[in-house]
């Protein structure tokens, strides 16, 4: 999914009562469809402000195929549920789903925004309701399938694992913890010049008690570099000990 987030609130004093500014605590979120199969989030939010409409009916968010647009804040109630001053126009957030355009990425992009809405409430899919519970007015009409709300209770099922992996990321996948063998010809480290003055220097430093006490590194080190013993590999597993004991 893939949607941009636009906050385009009606004015407070657009006409019909739309807006009606009263404070909400809302209490659960209501889908809905359109029931224009040709209007996008943008006419949708249009309407509410167009000048012809004469009705009182509102809701807070529209959502297509490409963006969601909010309308009024949800700390507002609407006019959507069609049941008064019921809990579903006053303690209920409500969000149309329009047909338009690319459906499937627009049930994606709802499936995506309402688990995040749910989440940040700290909300479960029983706070979903559809219109219906309300008013039993057949919608989201597009999920009533004669009856048996099959797809609502689809897109429930699906908001409800999309709110799962909110809430559970998936870990990154652990690294696999590098091996050192010291088996077979493995190479041994050479070094020269000054860099090999500077290792010396550095070995007798990290492997002395007097100076580390219990912290320091085993002279076994040491001596290995002395004797042209150490490896390759052990000269990274040398680094790693250095590490490990902050030193
Ligand atoms: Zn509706």
């Amino acid at each position: 999914m893939s949607y941009e987030y636009i906050i385009d609130h009606i004015p407070m004093n657009t006409p019909n009562d739309r807006r009606p500014a009263d404070r909400m605590v809302a209490e659960t979120i209501t889908l809905h469809n359109t029931g224009n199969e040709k209007s996008s989030a943008r006419n949708e939010r249009n309407w509410l402000t167009n000048p012809s409409n004469d009705r009182t009916a509102s809701f807070h968010k529209a959502i297509d195929e490409k963006e969601i647009i909010e309308c009024l804040p949800d700390n507002e109630h609407a006019w959507a549920a069609g049941d008064g001053r019921g809990d579903g126009n006053m303690k209920s957030i409500h969000i149309e789903i329009c047909e338009s355009g690319n459906y499937a990425l627009t049930i994606e992009n709802t499936i995506d925004h309402v688990a995040k809405m749910l989440h940040e409430r700290n909300w479960g899919v029983d706070k979903l309701r559809r219109h219906w519970d309300w008013s039993r007015k057949i919608c989201p009409r597009l999920m009533y399938d004669g009856g048996s709300w099959a797809t609502w209770k689809l897109l429930v099922s699906k908001i409800d694992a999309r709110l799962s992996e909110l809430k559970n990321p998936p870990k990154p996948v652990a690294k696999e913890t590098p091996t050192v063998t010291n088996e077979g010809d493995e190479n041994i480290m050479k070094v020269s010049g000054a860099l090999h003055q500077i290792m010396l220097q550095q070995l007798e430093e990290i492997t002395s008690v007097e100076k580390y006490g219990k912290t320091a590194l085993s002279k076994i080190w040491l001596t290995k570099y002395v004797n042209g013993e150490l490896t390759n590999s052990e000269a990274i597993a040398l680094l790693f000990a250095i590490r490990a004991k902050n030193i």
